[in-house]
């Protein structure tokens, strides 16, 4: 049986962390990867998940690249992960309250300008129409250029892991608005009513993938990256995910000209 080094098992979140741990075990994932390098810059982009440090874990060199780059970058988050602790003192709106400003400290170092919080209950989160449409809101909101989401389509990663439902599902209501949602001024059409013009997303990048196909340089950012975890203090606890996470980060950019990489399945829907 296999242990996670330092997990606390109170944290919903680290669910994310078994995931990508799972995926870059050779012996668990012995695929070969024909991985294309992204180096451009966008105009801006929107970062979709489910809980509070899921980005950091996952995509947060990227987040941190871009924001350098000039992108103007906007949180949303389905919840306010309210329900990862043992501890019996803490009620669950003094945890969301903590993990919210954990959040915005992560945030702040990465040089995202906007976190979104929908509020869902963490643990619960279903692909529904609600959730698409308030997702579908914050996009018409904020005209990102692209989108990073979850993985709906992950269910397990070898023997260690099976994922999350609440990144599934998070995964799903994002890629459900991007496209036709944000799009379409007939779908959802309370959200014209309320003043948000249709918005199309140009690219989206799907993060921690099961087929991953894009990889982004992230070397220059890997600090930046580290320091924001370490911003989900109530998370990490004791534990330095330093290592752990230098260590997936080295694996995905072996064999090219770089030190440290995140990769993504990448879906190019418009633009130039
Ligand atoms: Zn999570």
């Amino acid at each position: 049986m296999r242990h996670w080094p330092g997990a606390r098992r109170d944290c919903v979140q680290c669910a994310a962390v078994h995931l990508h741990w799972a995926a870059q075990r050779k012996d668990v994932t012995d695929v070969a990867r024909n991985l294309e390098i992204y180096d451009a810059i966008p105009e801006s982009a929107v970062i979709i998940v489910a809980h509070p440090d899921d980005a950091e874990f996952g995509v947060a060199g990227t987040v941190a690249r871009w924001a350098r780059g000039g992108a103007r970058v906007v949180y949303l988050l389905a919840t306010d992960g309210d329900k990862g602790s043992e501890d019996p003192s803490i009620r669950s709106e003094e945890l969301a309250a903590l993990r919210r400003a954990e959040q915005q400290a992560a945030c702040a170092i990465l040089g995202v300008e906007t976190v979104e919080f929908l509020h869902y209950a963490d643990g619960y989160l279903e692909p529904s129409l609600a959730l698409r449409r308030d997702m579908a809101r914050m996009i018409r909101k904020h005209k990102p250029k692209v989108a990073i989401c979850q993985d709906p389509t992950r269910f397990f990663h070898g023997r260690g892991y099976i994922n999350h439902p609440d990144h599934r599902a998070a995964g799903e209501a994002a890629l459900g608005a991007i496209f036709p949602a944000a799009r379409d001024r007939l779908t959802f059409p309370e959200l014209f009513a309320e003043g948000f013009e249709p918005h199309k997303v140009d690219e989206v990048f799907v993060g921690m993938a099961e087929n991953d196909d894009v990889i982004i340089d992230i070397s220059a950012t890997f600090e930046a990256k580290i320091q924001a975890l370490r911003a989900h203090k109530s998370q990490m606890g004791d534990w330095d995910p330093t290592e752990m996470v230098d260590k997936w980060a080295r694996e995905n950019a072996e064999g090219f000209d770089f030190s440290h990489g995140e990769s993504f399945r990448y879906f190019k829907l418009g633009g130039d």
